[in-house]
């Protein structure tokens, strides 16, 4: 079987893990500092805090910036649901607006026609390890002054005019779980350049834990988001292999674009100059014609593992019934849900092994 994605895992994890173990500090230690002091030196933020898992990151993100009931978050339709299930956590209202088919990111040009003396700020999800149009989410919240959290949960190491992702909002959150490029298990990051922000990310994640005249006191109701030092010693020999794990899948993703350059029934994802696509998953879109589901039972088939890329939130249970949003609102978003198709892409595959999907995707598509 072609698997969708292998995380990159040898004995030298194994090594590091081992390390934690003897040493008998399990939780939160020097490889947690380590990971932080890496992750804020690669993405060029003063300060990084790990957490349990990206989206971790995204609550605490939305609680250490003040986010609170009747608040509302500007938010693609087209994401995981985390991104919008924190928006809710916090109690604040996810106003959902259509992404832009070629980068399957936010649409950033109907950002401003949701904007209300309510919002609070924008959530642009750098999806699938692309970047949304980062100068014109900075313009508008500039604008309308709001807060900007990159949920770059599947975009480490994406750039954007020269610059990493997860340093050009007020915070950038990552994810560290198997899916992703990099992995602890479960982990996340937050990268920020605030101090006070930083401060108040540590807190939460440690049950409202900090010191006051040396002395420990509970200065808020916090959580246990902890990244343990287990997790950590993983991803700190994760992290060597980041750049050669995005090479190669930058590669790859090449090789897919040329591979079906020529087959009319599917729409390839594009990338702007301006943006070092990381592509965390490979995405196209099938023509009406193809159902899709019938295309990943057939390829499973064939030993081959594909899946939707992203959900379209306001058709999911939860959103449905609450907000009661219309198809017609989220055109492209529909329509990357319905007729989304996301390949194997791992570091582990190479040129013949791509040239057999697209081989095997034409045998069931013609
Ligand atoms: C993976 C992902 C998340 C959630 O990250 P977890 O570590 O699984 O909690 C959130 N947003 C996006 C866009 C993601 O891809």
């Amino acid at each position: 079987m072609i698997k969708i994605t292998t995380p990159v895992l040898g004995d030298d994890e194994l090594k590091e893990v081992k390390k934690v173990l003897d040493s008998g500090y399990l939780v939160q230690n020097k490889y947690v500092k380590q990971i932080e002091d890496f992750i804020s030196k690669y993405v060029g933020t003063k300060y990084a805090v790990a957490v349990s898992s990206g989206t971790a990151a995204l609550h605490l993100s939305l609680l250490s910036l003040g986010i609170k009931e009747g608040d509302e978050i500007i938010v693609p339709d087209f994401t995981f649901p985390a991104t919008v299930n924190v928006v809710e956590m916090v109690g604040a209202k996810p106003i959902l607006v259509d992404i832009d088919l070629e980068s399957f990111c936010i649409n950033t040009e109907e950002i401003e026609s949701k904007i209300t003396n309510k919002t609070k700020a924008i959530i642009p999800v750098q999806e699938f390890g692309n970047s949304t149009n980062m100068d014109e989410i900075i313009r508008i919240s500039k604008k309308y002054n709001l807060k900007i959290i990159e949920d770059a949960a599947c975009a480490l190491g994406t750039e954007y005019k020269n610059k990493k992702i997860g340093s050009l909002g007020d915070v950038g959150c990552f994810s560290f779980h198997p899916r992703k490029s990099v992995t602890t298990g479960e982990g996340g990051i937050i990268t920020t350049n605030n101090h006070e922000i930083y401060e108040k990310l540590k807190i939460l994640r440690n049950h409202g834990i900090s010191k006051i005249d040396g002395k420990v006191d509970f200065v808020l109701p916090g959580y246990n988001y902890r990244l343990t030092d287990i997790q950590a010693a993983l991803g700190v020999i994760q992290l060597k292999k980041l750049e050669k794990i995005i090479d190669k899948k930058i590669k790859l993703a090449e090789i897919y674009n040329r591979e079906l350059k020529n087959i009319k029934k599917i729409k390839t994802p594009k990338c702007d100059k301006d943006v070092r696509h990381t592509y965390q998953t490979y995405h196209v879109i099938l023509d009406e014609s193809i159902e899709r589901d019938e295309v990943i039972k057939e390829l499973r088939n064939r030993e081959i593992e594909s899946n939707y890329g992203a959900y379209a939130i306001h058709t999911l249970k939860y959103y449905r019934e609450k907000y009661k949003l219309e198809d017609s609102e989220f055109d492209n978003s529909t329509k990357a849900y319905n007729q989304g198709l996301a390949f194997p892409l791992s570091y582990e595959m190479n040129e013949k092994d791509v040239i057999f999907v697209v081989g095997k995707l034409k045998e069931i598509i013609e």
